[in-house]
C-alpha cells in the first residue's frame, strides 16, 4: 500500500472507531479528503484507494483539478469548495464544483444560483456558521441563521443541504463538544424545518472524535491523508 492509501484507511478506522464509540453507525459520517495544495498525482492515489470526495479551497486550483480529472474519464467524483468565497469568484464554483460548505451572505448565494449551469444538478450548499471565533469574517451568527435559510431555501438551482463551521481551536474534548453539540443543536432545528438538509459539515484531525460525538455528518480532513501542505510555490494560496 502506498503512503496515501494507507493514510486513508487510518483515518477512516479513526472514523468507524469514533462513531462506534458514541453508538453511531460509521456509514453515517463521511469523509472528505482536503486536496487544497496537492498535485493530481495525490488525488489519483486517494481515487486508486476507492476515495471518491475531495474538498478544495481555491478556486482555480479546484476548478483546473477538476478538469483534470474529467478529461482523464473520472466522472464519478464529487468536489465541494471549502474556501472562503468571494463574488468575483462564485461564478467558477457554480459551473464546476458540487458542493459548496462556505455560503454565508445573500449576494454570494443569488449569484451561484444565477450562474449555475442549467444542465448541472443544483449546487449543493451549507451555510458557514461562525461558531466560536469572532474575529474570523467567514460565517453568520447562529442568530441570523433562520433568515437566511430561508432565503436560501428558496432559490432553485441551490440544495440547501445543512450547516458547517471551523471552530477555533480548543484544547480540550469537553471545549470541543460543547462548541459542536451548539452546531448540532442548530443542525437539527433546521432539519426539522428542510427536508433536504442531512449534512454537517464539522470536525477536522483535532476535533474530529468531539464532533462525530455531538452528531458531525461530514468530517474535512487533509494533513492526515496527503502529509504536510508546501505553500512555497502557488499565488493563490
Ligand atoms: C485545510 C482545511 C481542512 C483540512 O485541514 P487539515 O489540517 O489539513 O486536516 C479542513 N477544513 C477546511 C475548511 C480547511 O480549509
Amino acid at each position: 500500500m502506498n503512503d496515501i492509501a494507507h493514510n486513508l484507511a487510518q483515518v477512516r478506522d479513526k472514523i468507524s472507531a469514533a462513531a462506534t464509540r458514541c453508538g453511531r453507525a460509521s456509514e453515517e459520517v463521511t469523509l472528505l479528503a482536503v486536496s487544497k495544495t496537492k498535485p493530481a498525482s495525490a488525488i489519483a492515489e486517494a481515487i486508486a484507494a476507492g476515495h471518491r470526495a475531495f474538498g478544495e479551497n481555491y478556486v482555480q486550483e479546484g476548478v483546473d483539478k477538476i478538469r483534470y480529472f474529467q478529461e482523464t474519464g473520472n466522472s464519478s467524483l464529487q468536489w465541494h469548495f471549502i474556501g472562503p468565497l468571494q463574488s468575483n469568484k462564485s461564478r467558477l464554483v457554480a459551473e464546476h464544483f458540487d458542493w459548496c460548505h462556505t455560503v454565508d451572505r445573500l449576494r454570494i448565494a443569488t449569484r451561484l444560483n444565477e450562474q449555475r449551469p442549467l444542465d448541472m444538478h443544483p449546487i449543493n450548499v451549507l451555510i458557514q456558521i461562525n461558531i466560536s471565533d469572532e474575529n474570523s469574517k467567514s460565517g453568520i451568527a447562529l442568530t441570523e441563521l433562520e433568515a437566511l435559510a430561508s432565503q436560501v431555501a428558496e432559490l432553485p438551482r441551490l440544495t440547501l443541504r445543512g450547516l458547517m463551521a471551523i471552530p477555533a481551536p480548543e484544547s480540550s474534548y469537553e471545549r470541543q463538544f460543547a462548541v459542536a453539540q451548539q452546531m448540532a443543536v442548530a443542525f437539527e432545528a433546521l432539519k426539522s424545518r428542510y427536508p433536504t438538509v442531512d449534512t454537517l459539515s464539522l470536525g477536522m484531525s483535532d476535533d474530529m472524535e468531539a464532533a462525530i460525538a455531538a452528531g458531525s455528518t461530514m468530517v474535512r480532513i487533509g494533513t492526515a491523508i496527503f502529509g504536510a501542505r508546501d505553500y512555497s510555490n502557488n499565488k493563490e494560496h
